[in-house]
């Protein structure tokens, strides 16, 4: 343990906190075991004090014109981008994602203010001259107050990043919570608000626990809930917060599957895998941790997928390894344990994570890349999401026993296939039930103009992330009907307005 570890606290108004916390947690360099911060977590009274510190400040922001709010999002890109080095350092520093990872992470993240920039634009309504006579109709979008914002370790700046800066280009004011393992990105991104011209109050951050969610859930001034993480305690999130009238997106788990056909490009398809199924050790919502290969190339494909990972570096992220350590003690455990599991399951272990060598200090959360073959739908290392570097190879004998496979499945965040035949690419799009589709693309994220998004106990809620679908989350829709009086359209009429 160092011998001093740095305070972490909440930014509320504009600045840190100045309180003393009862209760606090360690943060950890995942490279190192060492406890690198104390993180103060709110009770639900201080999460009290920062929902009436957002809700005091929200109409004056929310009366601010759309250029004023436009300027601040543009500062606030200019920014993030000037410091998109220094957030990835922190990102490294607690989730142990390589530096590289870390920095596509906050650029993805940036992308989203990049669409919030143009609010005047997407805020838009509609417009109808003479729906009736001398009646115009019209639809305009107002923001909603205060909005919770509650994230998951996995990406520590670019989830916060889906939602805020178009909660606040609407005009609401956020409290956010992040995750409590790896707090001090988020944190980062929070201050760079407050240099950008935003007014204080408009976006706070408060850390903490269960205790500091729940709070935030029954908060009767916390008008909408984003959340992402895993889907038990997404469905929690739904069910609490929309039971206290808030509207909510709560983002969950996932188990996703690429399909390789056996006209695939099979040196493509296995480049693939080792990327999407091992870049961030694998804690990723989009990693694919199923691969369903056709029997026929299953074999060669194994071969190909076996020989790559031998090259992969597994150390601490500011080395210019391939892939960082599990996040925690407890995760690396926990994702070992399934190793365990799958043997015991009777899938055939290609390669075992936990004999590997790492690049970085003996206490870290160490787990190498580990490959499954033979793996069954019955056995828990395919049921259950792992969250970390464990692929498992399906075999199956046609693309509809793929595609069967990939919908029975309850999750349905991303999917891929793999293949040269568009006929069958096409198909696949139309027939699998998930919600982000990649076509020779194993992680389909997509563009922040488009919504981020999954099916089933993905997605909890209807609205995706980020998008339309996320200016549409963060405004209530209003239509105005209005006639400039004409004297001649006066006197009585009791029945239902009709047009004219
Ligand atoms: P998690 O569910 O443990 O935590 C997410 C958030 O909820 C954190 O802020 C945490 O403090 C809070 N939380 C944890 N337990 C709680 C409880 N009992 N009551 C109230 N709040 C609680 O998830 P995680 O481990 O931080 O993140 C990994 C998970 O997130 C994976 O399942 C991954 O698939 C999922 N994820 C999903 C998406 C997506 O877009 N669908 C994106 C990223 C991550």
């Amino acid at each position: 343990m160092s011998a001093s570890p740095d305070r972490i606290t909440h930014f509320i108004g504009g600045r840190p906190w100045d309180g003393a916390s009862t209760r606090t947690s360690e943060v950890f360099n995942p490279a190192t075991g060492v406890v690198t911060g104390r993180l103060d977590l709110a009770s639900a009274d201080l999460v009290g004090e920062a929902v009436a510190t957002a809700n005091a400040a929200w109409a004056g922001w929310a009366d601010a014109s759309l250029a004023k709010r436009a300027r601040v999002l543009f500062a606030f890109r200019e920014l993030l981008n000037q410091r998109k080095e220094e957030i990835a350092a922190l990102i490294t520093a607690e989730h142990g994602k390589v530096l590289s990872d870390a920095l596509g992470e906050v650029t993805r993240g940036l992308e989203v203010a990049e669409f919030a920039c143009g609010i005047p634009h997407l805020l838009k309504g509609g417009f109808t001259e003479n729906a009736s006579t001398s009646v115009d109709v019209y639809s305009i979008r107002q923001p909603l107050g205060v909005v919770a914002v509650i994230s998951p370790f996995n990406f520590p700046a670019m989830v916060p990043l889906w939602f805020i800066p178009i909660a606040i280009a609407c005009g609401n004011a956020v409290v956010l919570k992040p995750s409590e393992k790896d707090p001090s990105a988020a944190l980062a991104v929070a201050r760079l608000w407050t240099e950008a011209g935003l007014p204080d109050g408009i976006m706070n951050v408060v850390h903490g626990d269960k205790e500091t969610v729940d709070a935030l859930l029954t908060h009767p001034d916390v008008k909408a809930v984003s959340f992402v993480g895993s889907t038990p305690i997404a469905r929690y999130v739904y069910e609490t917060a929309t039971a206290h009238g808030k509207r909510v997106q709560a983002l969950g788990g996932a188990k996703n599957h690429m399909l390789v056909l056996p006209d695939a490009d099979l040196d493509l398809a296995a480049d693939a895998a080792i990327n999407a199924g091992f870049g961030s050790a694998g804690e990723r919502c989009m990693a694919i941790s199923a691969l369903v290969a056709i029997d026929s190339i299953a074999d060669e494909l194994v071969q190909k997928i076996t020989d790559r990972m031998h090259k992969l570096r597994t150390g601490d992220g500011t080395r210019g390894c391939d892939m960082g350590p599990l996040v925690t003690r407890q995760h690396r455990d926990r994702v070992a344990s399934y190793v365990a599991a799958g043997i015991s399951e009777g899938a055939t272990l290609v390669l075992d994570g936990r004999d590997g060598e790492f690049d970085g200090g003996p206490d870290g959360f160490w787990l190498g890349p580990t490959l499954f073959d033979n793996v069954t739908p019955d056995m828990s290392i395919y049921r259950d999401e792992i969250f970390g570097p464990v692929l498992s190879v399906l075999r199956v004998t046609s693309y509809a026993e793929g595609l069967a496979l990939i919908n029975a499945n309850p999750y349905g965040n991303g999917t891929a296939i793999f293949t040269n035949d568009g006929g069958a690419a096409r198909r696949f799009q139309r027939e699998v039930e998930v919600g982000m589709v990649g076509i020779n693309v194993p992680v389909p994220v997509p563009v922040a103009y488009y919504s981020f998004g999954g099916w089933k106990n993905s997605l909890f809620g209807d609205t995706h992330a980020h998008g339309i679908e996320g200016v549409h989350f963060f405004t209530r829709g209003k239509v105005v009907t209005s006639r400039w009086l004409d004297p001649s359209h006066g006197g009585l009429n009791l029945g239902f307005p009709q047009n004219v």
